[in-house]
């Protein structure tokens, strides 16, 4: 047992830690057994600290001498996990291609390397452990969703741990791969705590606005009783709690049909994601001006107004008679604006006397609507593309009861 590192031992560590490729690879030249060394404090591999400071030559050059990608420090962290923690992206690929099994518990909090990720606010980790559990025997022992929903000791999934972190890029995605926006935590924060409670806690506005249009429930109680507004509002978070009272407009959802289905062509998703997040903004607005409250606006999406003009030249949405067709469904060829389907979708609710969830019918001819692309624009220059993706960015707010009625009608007919 060492109780001090050697003058060898401390210029190997520090070689690794500072990526110094060639001092590493003399080092192990004339003594390789320095590669099986642990750090006296934490018991850190070479591994773990390659990772750590995300030095992927060195961490490849130890991998390639066969060291095991899944040592345990003191704490039982892999170098996998303190790679997503400092988000060294290169470094969690690497070790996710050379096996490293993403399904390990630390004994700190009784952490994987998803919860790491989810933390420190890594998405781009986050997106690679997500599609590496897809793929690996994990999906097929586990299944993919309880991996996506895996608590800690405390009982916090990843997605409870971006939520109080702020982090909505995470939030974001983690839903987006079915994290279960209601779960509550067993000891996480206060007892009970939904992923809402703990951003309205850490009074992430854009945490909370993902969690809403993913139907987080306003009213769902922590252990002692509390709703998210009033943790909201204890914790001096004016705009948030604004957004939480449950006597404020409800915010649009995004469809429960179309969560999941993988029909949802990509652009067509984002089309819609855009639309919703915009007429949610307009909401949010309405709410704080009442409140007195000012939204820091992050883009500039009030601005060019008068791209609309040019966009003219565009077919128009034949419901709302305002925006420009942006989304087709696919077997009909009918076409709509991306907040008109929206609606569509958003008011069909399954049907409680037939217990299974109805599909929304395309309102034109009535057929089932099972596949949505984003809609080609007829006049296929550039221009227009262009000028069509830049009046979505000027997509105004829902006017949701003119809208609804215009569905309606058209729903009737
Ligand atoms: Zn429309
Ligand atoms: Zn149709």
């Amino acid at each position: 047992m060492h109780h001090h590192l050697s003058s060898e031992e401390q210029g190997f560590f520090s070689a690794v830690q500072s990526g110094d490729f060639e001092t590493v690879k003399e080092i192990l030249e004339y003594n390789s057994s320095l590669i099986h060394l642990s750090t006296v404090y934490d018991r850190s591999s070479a591994l773990h600290v390659a990772a750590a400071n995300g030095q992927i030559e060195v961490l490849s050059l130890l991998l390639d001498r066969s060291v095991k990608p899944d040592l345990l420090n003191r704490h039982k962290q892999t170098p996998l996990m303190l790679a997503a923690m400092h988000g060294k992206i290169s470094c969690v690929t690497k070790l996710i291609e050379a096996g490293a099994n993403i399904l390990m518990f630390d004994s700190v909090n009784g952490r994987t390397c998803l919860h790491y990720a989810a933390y420190y606010g890594h998405s781009d980790c986050l997106q690679l452990i997500l599609s590496a559990a897809r793929t690996s025997q994990v999906a097929a022992s586990w299944g993919y969703s309880r991996f996506v929903n895996i608590r800690d000791g405390k009982g916090a999934t990843p997605l409870h741990l971006a939520a109080r972190q702020r982090r909505p890029e995470c939030v974001h995605m983690l839903l987006d791969n079915g994290a279960l926006v209601c779960a509550s935590t067993s000891r996480y924060g206060f007892p009970g705590s939904t992923p809402l409670h703990l951003a309205a806690r850490s009074g992430s506005l854009d945490c909370i606005r993902e969690l809403l249009a993913w139907g987080a429930d306003r009213l769902q109680r922590d252990a002692s009783g509390r709703i998210p507004y009033m943790v909201a509002l204890k914790n001096h978070h004016g705009a948030c709690a604004a957004l939480l009272n449950p006597s404020s407009a409800e915010p649009l959802v995004w469809p429960s049909p179309l969560k999941f289905i993988s029909e949802l062509n990509h652009e067509a998703k984002a089309l819609l994601e855009h639309a919703l997040m915009e007429a949610n903004r307009e909401r949010e607005k309405t709410i704080l001006k009442k409140t007195g409250y000012s939204l820091p606006s992050p883009s500039g999406s009030d601005s060019d107004i008068d791209n609309l003009s040019e966009a003219s030249d565009t077919e128009l949405c034949c419901i709302c008679f305002d925006q420009v067709c942006t989304i087709e469904v696919q077997e009909c060829g009918h076409r709509m604006c991306a907040q008109c389907t929206l609606a569509l979708c958003c008011h069909n609710k399954p049907n409680p006397t037939t217990a299974c969830p109805s599909v929304p019918l395309c309102p034109f001819c009535r057929s089932n609507i099972v596949r949505l692309v984003a809609a080609r624009v007829k006049t296929e220059t550039i221009k227009t593309v262009m000028s069509t993706s830049q009046s979505l960015e000027n997509l105004g707010g829902l006017g949701t009861r003119v809208r609804e009625a215009a569905v309606l009608r058209a729903y009737q007919q």
